[in-house]
């Protein structure tokens, strides 16, 4: 018998997200009168941690994938993914422009060096491209003021049959947080994009999920969105669930209790006896620990469901094994289930808050010992 601990990954969350995400852009486009925009399912990171096949088949319906690793862009289109693929950091050296060329997968362009990298490329067929502007994210995408000579030295590739179609992009830091940045940063796109031709892609889950903020840019452009969280069932915002956006959660962790005791008043649980208790009582040792991704910062009272109850975890979270109360849960046994974080149990925005993280980074940090169990 393996551990009793497993992540399961629901097909069906993972298209229905897609169908959330993409009906609240019908409801917009139908407002406004414009064609909703296409969306690129993000699935970087091993698909936030639920694995690229299951992306590939949760997200049938989505027009375009994008990520950053080569590898899994290949991945995608050996699994006969026909439909476009957006590499969001491009390529990183010559050899890699082949690879694009191959696969036919369009690139992210946002720095000189890789302008440089296209123009010396010999392509069998000409390649798609976003370039990419830094409109105060502070991270990837050209400066604003070299951003139009950019594009227009990418023009030029266009010309000369390297480069295919073009678009134009950006990120923005704070659509989840606060409106003034992000319409400062689309102001910026707006201005120095202003007459460029090509596609538009500037929106994570966040701003895609802001109602009306993409029917803000010029409607003229092809519109292409970036959802990536929102689509495994987790939340993008501090203040809003992701069931009150009408999400499921993709991921469910569960595990099964291992072993039960009666503490008595005073007794210490765990590591450096970070609980102790104040009064006699009944716990149980979950097989789940930080070596299968379970944070190790999340505390006394972070919300752990056994035998379908809600319950707080106590201690420290050690390797291989946690403890819980089961104060309120007498029927529970050894093999009882626990589920950490997911369908039927807390979301993993809930765990991530009280360990001082964001969902993202539990998802994406499952530990590959842990088996998964894909479900319709
Ligand atoms: C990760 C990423 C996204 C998706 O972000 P979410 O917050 O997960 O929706 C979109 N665009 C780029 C460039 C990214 O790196």
């Amino acid at each position: 018998m393996p551990r009793p601990i497993s992540a399961t990954i629901s097909l069906s969350s993972l298209s229905h997200n897609l169908r959330v995400v993409a009906q609240q852009l019908d409801g917009t486009a139908a407002q406004v009168k414009r064609p909703r925009p296409n969306i690129w399912a993000v699935i970087k990171a091993n698909a936030y941690g639920h694995d690229i096949d299951n992306a590939i088949r949760g997200f049938s319906q989505a027009e375009g994938l994008a990520m950053l690793d080569l590898n899994e862009a290949v991945r995608c289109r050996e699994a006969g993914w026909e439909r476009p693929i957006l590499l969001l950091e491009g390529f990183f050296e010559p050899a890699d422009i082949a690879i694009l060329d191959h696969y036919r997968l369009a690139t992210a362009v946002h720095c000189k060096e890789q302008v440089d990298m296209l123009a010396a490329a010999k392509v069998a067929h000409p390649i798609d491209a976003f370039v990419k502007l830094n409109s105060g994210m502070g991270r990837l995408g050209f400066p604003e003021e070299d951003y139009r000579a950019a594009y227009e030295q990418v023009q030029t590739l266009q010309a000369c049959g390297i480069l295919n179609s073009l678009g134009k992009m950006t990120h923005f830091a704070r659509a989840d947080d606060d409106p003034v940045t992000t319409q400062q940063q689309l102001q910026v796109f707006n201005q120095l994009t202003q007459g460029l031709p090509g596609k538009v892609s500037v929106c994570n889950s966040a701003a895609t999920l802001t109602p009306g903020l993409w029917a803000s840019l010029p409607d003229h452009q092809e519109q292409w969105v970036r959802p990536g969280i929102c689509l495994y069932g987790a939340s993008p915002f501090a203040d809003k669930s992701a069931a009150a956006l009408g999400l499921r959660p993709a991921m469910t962790l569960s595990a099964k209790l291992i072993s039960l005791r009666n503490i008595p008043i005073g007794a210490g649980i765990g590591y450096g006896h970070a609980f102790t208790a104040a009064a006699p009582m009944r716990i149980g040792i979950v097989a789940c620990g930080y070596a299968d991704g379970y944070p190790r910062h999340a505390g006394t009272g972070t919300p752990i469901t056994v035998d379908g109850v809600r319950t707080r975890l106590l201690g420290r979270v050690s390797m291989d094994m946690l403890a819980v109360d089961l104060t309120g849960i007498p029927q529970a046994s050894v093999g009882s289930p626990v589920v950490l974080w997911g369908e039927g149990g807390p979301s993993v925005d809930e765990v991530a808050q009280a360990a001082g993280t964001i969902g993202y980074e539990l998802l994406c940090a499952v530990a590959a010992r842990v088996p998964k169990i894909v479900i319709c």
